[in-house]
Order: structure tokens, then sequence, then C-alpha cells
């Protein structure tokens, strides 16, 4: 590393600023760099270190911390203090956190954000907090190594991470003191990392298949003319290797009647779940395995283990199919398979996916570091180094605002390719109406009630003006890194208000799931839904402009024609609720043909007045 070594005292000779690559890993995490002289990507390690460091934080009696190797040893000897797999809490509620009891340390849901917090000692630390404490080691260490300050970063996310969890991580970085200048997907650093995508005259399709220790993801990348397309995603933040352990650690605890221990033993179930891990990673490579550990003969075999694992397995591999399907392809047409995360060194990992796409997958850069290979390429790109490569990534759900009638108004298609803008006016519905409320959804139904509200504000000081009049413009922006800016501006009078998006909590991807399968059952439903609605609505508007022309006009009308009017208003009124959509629409149009005479004869009256008050 010497070549590197940047004397900042002479000053003169100082160079860019090397911005690195990081990988926030669920289990491990890596920071990388561009090496300034071979230009190649290389992961940043310490002397008699390994490149991974332990997504893990401990906190000792004297608020001491410690990260990576130094605090995994705590895991068992401190178990209540000792932080792992913090990345699978980033962005989350309580709610959204399925099985607390699994982390060994304590999870509190204080209730009032929403969000969960972790209780060491007596401190409450938010995971954004945890994550910066992993953040600041890795910063440390490339500064050691760089002999530099390390202020900029690329930081990777898996590619369903939704806004409130790209900026949770990001605000980690920023806690750490590094200027976050990129969220990037994970599969899109992968395929960085095994050069796909940098050629422009390259034409690929390729799958990303990337098994860790708590998450997985599959991603459809189209690679053509130097841009990268992700033409879908699917996956499971709650599948990874961390369940290979725990379906270890039952066996075995069924085995041997461990239940009862491992209830009240905690550093005890830590250590089976170590063992759990080192002989699933020996499996790897052995038919079996075996070990004593405090008189219980702890044993599996290769074949035993695919048994556990095949559940698991196949989950993937259903996953894989759906990413196919929302791609509109077939297996054959995927040109690589790029194998991503330590659990895609289980043979049976590689032979499922291989089977499953037909062909030999790509596994010979290293898979535990590969994401953060490519953020440091990403890195490199963002520094200037590299101007033929863009990256486009895609929305995983629609997003749109409530309008009349609680219906959901897309502004922002699924699947649409990012960064993006999308812009809609709308108007008010009542005179002199001075706000207009702002709601921001996300998802596939008709009506917003089905969906998920991400934001809500409030555009005030809209000066008095008719109804219809004011042109509210509300512009959704989705920036690179996937965050969502809702704008609104009132185009008349240029009062504007606009809003990050940062939903109070994530989506997991079983929920996007299910969220688009309820879409396709309700699509008839729905349908019929929004075309009562809207006639609700119009009805509604009809009612209010009718009764405010006649207080206004009442007095050009006769009795009859006045008695007709309030009559049909009345009726249609009383049976909004009740009518079906035809109902309403012949109600509509009944009121409609009562009026027009004598709104057209009160129209021929107003143009007279007014010619005669310009009479010289
Ligand atoms: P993450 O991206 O979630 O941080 P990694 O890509 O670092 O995860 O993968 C970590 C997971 O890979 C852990 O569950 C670990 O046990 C598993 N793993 C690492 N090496 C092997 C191996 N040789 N065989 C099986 N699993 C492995
Ligand atoms: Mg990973």
């Amino acid at each position: 590393m010497g070549k590197i070594s940047i004397n900042i005292a002479t000053g003169s000779l100082q160079p860019k600023q090397t911005i690195v690559g990081i990988d926030l890993g669920t289990t491990n995490s890596l920071v990388a760099i561009i090496h300034p002289d071979s230009r190649q990507p290389i992961v940043l390690k310490e002397v008699d270190q390994t490149t991974l460091v332990p997504s893990i934080v401990h906190f000792g009696q004297e608020g001491q911390v410690s990260v990576g190797n130094e605090a995994k040893s705590f895991l068992v000897s401190d178990p209540e203090r000792t932080v792992f797999s913090v990345k699978r809490l980033m962005g989350k509620s309580y709610a959204d956190v399925e099985d607390a009891s699994s982390f060994g340390y304590e999870v509190i849901d204080d209730g009032l954000e929403n969000l969960v917090k972790i209780k060491v000692d007596d401190t409450f630390y938010t995971p954004i907090e945890l994550s910066s404490f992993i953040h600041k080691s890795l910063k440390q260490r490339a500064e050691h190594l760089l002999k530099t300050p390390v202020t900029q970063a690329v930081i990777t996310v898996p590619a369903y991470f939704n806004d409130t969890q790209r900026q949770a991580t990001r605000d980690a970085g920023k806690l750490a003191g590094l200027d976050v200048l990129r969220i990037v997907n994970e599969p899109t650093a992968a395929s960085l990392a095994y050069g796909i995508g940098l050629r422009p005259d390259e034409e690929k399709t390729i799958a990303v298949y990337d098994l860790g220790g708590g998450t997985f993801d599959i991603s459809i990348l189209q690679i053509s003319g130097g841009v990268f397309e992700v033409l879908s995603t699917h996956g499971d933040t709650y599948l990874g290797g961390d369940d290979l352990d725990k379906a270890i650690v039952n066996s075995w605890q069924a085995e041997h009647a461990l239940g009862a221990r491992v209830s009240t033993d905690k550093a005890f179930g830590q250590s089976l779940r170590l063992l759990a891990e080192q002989a699933k990673k020996e499996l790897s490579e052995r038919d079996r395995f075996d070990t004593d550990f405090e008189g219980y003969k702890l044993r599996i075999t290769r074949e035993a283990f695919n048994g556990l694992a095949a559940p698991l397995i196949d989950k993937t591999i259903k996953a894989c199919d759906m990413a196919l399907r929302d791609a509109g392809l077939a297996p054959g047409a995927i040109d690589a398979v790029v194998m991503v995360g330590g659990s895609t060194r289980v043979p049976a990992v590689k032979e499922a996916v291989s089977r499953f796409f037909g062909k030999p997958v790509s596994d010979e850069v290293n898979p535990d570091e590969v994401v953060a290979l490519g953020a440091a390429i990403q890195a490199d790109i963002l520094a200037g180094n590299n101007k033929d490569v863009l990256l486009l990534d895609i929305t995983p759900l629609s997003l749109g605002i409530e309008t009349m009638g609680g219906l959901m108004d897309v502004l922002i298609p699924r699947n649409a390719k990012i960064p993006t803008r999308a812009g809609r006016q709308y108007t008010t519905q009542k005179d002199g109406q001075s706000g207009m409320r702002i709601s921001v959804f996300q998802g596939e139904r008709d009506l917003v009630k089905d969906n998920r509200k991400l934001a809500e504000f409030n555009l005030a000081g809209i000066p008095g003006m008719p109804a219809g009049l004011p042109k509210v413009e509300v512009s959704f922006l989705i920036n690179a890194d996937g965050i969502l800016v809702v704008k609104a501006k009132e185009l008349r009078s240029g009062v504007e208000q606009s809003i990050e998006v940062k939903p109070q909590y994530g989506l997991t991807d079983a929920e996007v799931e299910s969220m688009l399968l309820d879409s396709i059952q309700h699509a008839k439903d729905d349908m019929q839904t929004r075309a009562l609605v809207e006639a609700q609505t119009e009805a509604r508007q009809l009612i209010e402009t009718t009764r405010s022309f006649l207080s206004k006009n009442g007095s050009m009308l006769d009795s009859s024609e006045r008695a007709e009017t309030e009559g049909a208003i009345n009726g249609l009124e009383s049976r909004l609720e009740t009518a079906t959509k035809d109902e309403l629409q012949h109600a509509i149009t009944h009121l409609n043909d009562i009026s027009r005479p004598y709104a057209e004869r009160v129209m021929d009256e107003a143009i007279r007045t007014a010619m005669k008050g310009r009479k010289i």
C-alpha cells in the first residue's frame, strides 16, 4: 500500500480525494477503492485482517465502542451489548421486525416514531447510529491505509430498499462524517465489478443472484450502449445464510433437546449459532461436519444440510422466476448469471441457480467482495474518471397522489426508470379554498385506502379564487438514489411547498409482492369502484356549482324553475351514496337539462349588462 500513501503535509501535490466504495452488509461490510496506479478495484484490509468487517457493534461497560471482528467475539460473552444484523432494522418499525427475539439484544418499540431502537444498558440507539459506527470504522480503515482524510463515499443498498431505508443509509454515512455521493443498488455494483457495462458497444441481459447473510435479491439488468437498466427485481429482506444457520441450530436443538437451555442461556444460544455457521461453511467444501460442544456431539452431513436448505433455495428460485416474468424474458434470454453474497458458496445454491437458468453461473469474482469492488468502480465514475457509464434503476411500485373521492392518481408508474420526474395540474373544489392537502401514496390499487401512504403535506396560502381557477402543479422527482421529492406549486400566485418523502417505515418484499397480487385480483372491482367514485365526485361538484348559481342569480329565475332545480338537486344529493354509476349519470344529465335554458338566459343577461355599462 506504500505506493498510494499521500503526503498531505507538502500540500501542493495533493491529488484529488479518493472516493471510497462501501458495501454495508447485513453480515459483513467492506470498503474498496480504485488503486491509483493499477486502476484496478481493490478491497482495503489491514495487515493480518480480513477484507470483511463483520457488521457488528459492541458497547463496553465504560461506553467504549468496538466494531467488526473485535465486536464479534462478544457475541458469545456479552450478547446483550453486541448488536448484529442492524441492516435488517434500517428504516423499520417494530411491526416490520418479524422475529425480534432472535436478535440477542433488546429491540425497542417506543410507539412514537414507529421506528425501532436498540437498547444497550440505559442508552437507546437508532439503526442509523449503529450503522454509522460501522461506517466510521471503515472510514478509519481507509484513512489509515491511504494516509489521507476520506470524506466522500458511494454506499450500496439492496435493490429493494425503499425510500426510508435508502435515506437511513445515507444518514448513517453522514453521521460518520461521509459525504454520500450516491446510493447504488448492490446488483448494479456487482455487474460493474464483472466489467459488464463498461464498454459502450456492449449489449447484454444479465441476472444478479445475491444471497447474503440476511437478504436475498434477484435482479435482471439490461446493459446497452453503456447504459445500465434494471428490468426487474425481486427478493426477500428476510432470507439469507442466517436462516441456514438457524435451520442447523434447530435440528441440533431437536436432536439433543436443547430448547430449554437455549431459551434461558443466551451465550449458549449464540455459541450454537456460530458453530452452525462454521458447520455450514465447512459443508461447502466437505461432506460432513462433526464437533463436540459442552458434551454434545453436534454433527451434520451435507445431504442433511441440503435437505434443510431446500425450502430456502426453492424460495429464491421462485423469485428468479417472477423476476424473469416481470422482465418478460425466458431463462434462455439471460447472457450471464452473476453470483453475489457469501451464501452463494453453498454448492446446492449454485446448482439450483445454474439449473434454473440453464447455464453455468459466473462466480470468479469473490462473492463477498464483488459489491464493494463495484461500489469503488462507481465511485471512480463519479470522480469523473469514466464518463461513458450511466446507471438507471426502476421503481418497484407506482407513486401517485390522492384525488377527489379517495382515488389514486398515478404520477410515476411501477417499473419506471429512475431518475425520473413527472408532473400534473390540479385545481380547487371550493370557492376561496386557501389550502390543498397533497397525500402521496405508493401502490397499484385504484383507491388510496388500499395503497400505502408515504407522506402528506398542506399547500397553504393559495389566494382566494373561485373553485377551478387555481392551477396547482404537483411534481414528483425521483433522484438517482431513488429518493422521492414531491413539490406542489400554485402557478397563478407562485405559492409552493415541497417535501422529501421519508415514509414512516419500510415495506418488506413480501408486502410489495402481495400489493401487486392484490391489485391484479381486484382489478375489475377497482375499475367499477373508480367509475362510481368519479360519478359521485361529478355529482357533488354539479350540486355545489348549481347551488352557488342559484344563490347568486336566483332572482332571475321563475318559481317553477327554482322548484324544479331544487327538487333535482335534493333528489340527486339524497341518492349520492346509494345510486349506481348509471343512475348517477342519468340524474346528472337531468339536472343539467333543467338548468341549461335559464343558465343561458342569465349569461345573455350578464353580457347585456356588461355592454350597457360600457355605453358612452
Ligand atoms: P451480507 O451481504 O448479508 O453482509 P455476505 O455476502 O457477507 O452477507 O454473506 C454472509 C453470509 O455468507 C453468511 O451467512 C455466511 O455464513 C455465508 N457464508 C460465507 N462463506 C460461506 C461458505 N463458504 N459457505 C456457505 N456460506 C457462507
Ligand atoms: Mg451483500
